[in-house]
């Protein structure tokens, strides 16, 4: 079917193009990277799709051209892979199950977190002591909560999710793909490897023109993000990738490359922390000092997840000591 395609407006558009086997359909979102990838296949049991886009009218239409002009319709698509939870790569999936009655697979730690978004208490107790800890107080705490709860639509409706396995494998476009944890970006973050064209679908931990964030703080569960992180790149050292699908940009073949570049940036940050820490300070702090704020909330967010990533990672190199006082959190170094 795929084959047959006669390329049209969305190819010439650059909205839609193929990939060997697979269809990568290029859709919008309302945040800094503005642009993200699904893709979409046949598969051994009717078409698969990986990753979906945030649920706007304009991606809705974008998935409703792309289908016309491969020649398949919402019905032929039996499943849904999302690499992890956040909003660009699951937002669509319950609309798209809802047309098409695809089942929808997210990483079990992902699924987990996003359990408790879907309950509504993402910001319940527990997440509000974490801020305090690192050092925000109750007005950035409560602008970020609002943030939250004000793009949820994005996600909505939430799709019947069934929990995915490390070692899990799955046809995609003829070629057998299997599923590898590679948390850091978010707890549950998996990469979907080929085993025999050795392609990787790899989310948000592998991407061209930019590095996009560790950890998902405050819901991160991990201890030490950035150890787990580089350790799971150092794994994918080991496979032998030909071409990385990545969640934003264009795909690319340099994977070795790209992995030297991203742990080079990590530990040059990781020493900018441990050089900033000349008193004792908290995490928030730290960051401002260190780190370009910036007046958007998830941006505060993010220099503030870094910087605790890092601040972790040392406290477990014991080049650093962390102390709590009236509640918050304080970094300093070990001489
Ligand atoms: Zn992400």
């Amino acid at each position: 079917m795929g084959g047959s395609v006669v390329p049209g407006e969305l190819f010439h558009k650059g909205i839609l193009y193929q990939q060997g086997e697979v269809y990568v359909l290029r859709n919008t979102m309302p945040f800094p990277l503005r642009e993200n990838n699904a893709f979409i296949a046949e598969s051994d049991k009717g078409w698969a799709v990986i990753d979906t886009g945030v649920n706007t009218r304009e991606n809705q239409q974008r998935w409703t051209a792309a289908l016309k002009e491969i020649g398949i319709s919402y019905r032929h698509i039996q499943k849904i892979y999302v690499t992890h939870y956040h909003h660009d790569h699951l937002g669509l999936a319950g609309w798209l199950q809802e047309k098409s009655q695809a089942q929808v697979f997210l990483p079990q730690p992902d699924l987990h977190t996003f359990q408790t978004f879907i309950n509504g208490d993402q910001y319940g107790s527990a997440i509000r002591n974490q801020c305090f800890q690192a050092g925000w107080n109750q007005v950035l705490t409560e602008t970020l909560a609002e943030d939250v709860n004000s793009i949820d639509i994005l996600i909505q409706p939430y799709p019947f999710l069934t929990a995915l396995s490390p070692d899990t494998s799955f046809n995609l476009g003829g070629d057998l793909y299997t599923t590898y944890p590679v948390p850091g970006h978010s707890d549950g973050h998996y990469v979907f490897v080929g085993v025999d064209n050795g392609w990787l679908f790899g989310g948000d931990n592998l991407i061209k023109h930019t590095i996009l964030h560790l950890t998902d703080w405050p819901h991160t569960r991990l201890v030490n993000p950035l150890a787990d992180h580089l350790a799971a790149l150092d794994d994918l050292r080991k496979l032998d990738i030909s071409l990385v699908l990545p969640g934003h940009g264009m795909c690319f073949s340099n994977i070795l490359d790209r992995i030297d570049v991203i742990q080079q940036h990590h530990e040059k940050r990781k020493n900018q922390v441990l050089q900033g820490l000349i008193d004792s300070s908290s995490a928030w702090d730290l960051a401002v000092q260190l780190f370009r704020d910036n007046p958007y909330i998830h941006i505060k967010r993010l220099i503030l997840a870094e910087t605790l990533a890092y601040l972790n990672a040392l406290v477990g190199q014991q080049q650093i000591a962390v102390e709590e006082r009236a509640g918050v959190n304080y970094y300093r170094r070990v001489l």
